[in-house]
């Protein structure tokens, strides 16, 4: 059986053992996450574990990423079973609070381009700030070559890949496709939140995006797929946030599927808890 990973929570002996990998010629992955892990998680390690020779999984619920208003005091932490999950990682990296944001911390990297296309940027306007901020410094505090994050956070897979070129940081971004239940709920740390009936009812974000990402490759128009599955999605019980197509790439708004390739994004509160979820639309041949 795989060792447990070793669990590091400072800077120095963080720089010790970077040191030795890269001493020894050794590739590094980056998987960086907020802990509470679960399959979805465990399928960015798998696929971290193929591109490089030692594998660091970081595990920080990142306070700058919350409003106040949100969950951070209640975000689901599980230190143990997820070190328990991560058999075969080389090192997991878990700063504490104070060790990655001392009392004096005073910079912050504030993404623009995609992180500013009226998607998740209106309803969290705090968000990309803080991830913008936590992702710069992990990536500078570990150097890997390569970091994976999950298509589930689109845009945000999306600002991480702009912030990594135009900082000229040196390493590639992966991403990963969303892992799903079987029912077709993508996973979350927050799913944990869901009533019976709220998880009951919560397939059917994925199940609108499905139907309308088909519909409009279809050759259906946009701006009716896109009521009529806002609408679907409201009376399942969800309060809606948005649902979007958008460009792939840009994240831009787009009129037809000509404009494409295409991705449909959403976001919907049931009870308490705010989900997120996307698609992309089949191109036409
Ligand atoms: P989080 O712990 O929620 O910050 O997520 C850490 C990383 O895992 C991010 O890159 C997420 O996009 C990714 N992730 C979360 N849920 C899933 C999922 N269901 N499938 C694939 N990746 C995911």
């Amino acid at each position: 059986m795989a060792r447990s990973p070793r669990m590091v929570r400072a800077i120095p002996p963080l720089r010790r053992a970077l040191a030795q990998f890269r001493d020894a010629d050794e590739t590094i992955a980056l998987v960086p996450t907020m802990g509470a892990l679960h399959d979805g998680h465990l399928a960015l390690v798998r696929l971290a574990r193929k591109r490089a020779d030692r594998l660091i999984v970081s595990i920080f619920v990142n306070p700058a990423q919350f409003a106040p208003h949100e969950d951070f005091g209640s975000y689901p932490r599980a230190l143990g079973g997820d070190i328990a999950a991560l058999a075969g990682v080389d090192l997991v990296w878990a700063p504490a609070v104070e060790t990655m944001y001392p009392a004096d911390f005073a910079t912050q990297i504030v993404p623009q381009g995609p992180a500013k296309v009226g998607l998740e940027d209106a309803f969290r306007p705090h968000f990309f700030t803080g991830v913008g901020t936590v992702v710069t410094k992990l990536l500078i505090q570990c150097a890997p070559d390569i970091a994976v994050f999950g298509e589930k956070d689109f845009q945000q897979l999306k600002v991480v890949t702009r912030l990594a070129r135009d900082l000229d940081l040196p390493v590639k971004i992966i991403g990963a496709p969303t892992v799903r239940e079987k029912d077709g709920l993508a996973m979350s740390s927050r799913n944990a939140y869901l009533s019976a009936a709220e998880r009951a009812a919560a397939p059917t974000l994925y199940r609108v995006l499905k139907d309308s990402a088909g519909q409009i490759a279809g050759g259906e128009r946009i701006a009716r797929v896109l009521d009529e599955g806002g609408r679907a999605i409201e009376q399942a019980g969800f309060t809606l946030d948005y649902l979007e197509a958008r460009h792939a790439e840009t994240l831009q708004n787009v009129d037809s599927i000509k404009d494409g390739p295409l991705r449909l994004l959403a976001a919907a509160k049931l009870g308490r808890t705010r989900l997120i979820d996307n698609v992309a639309v089949p191109q036409r041949r």
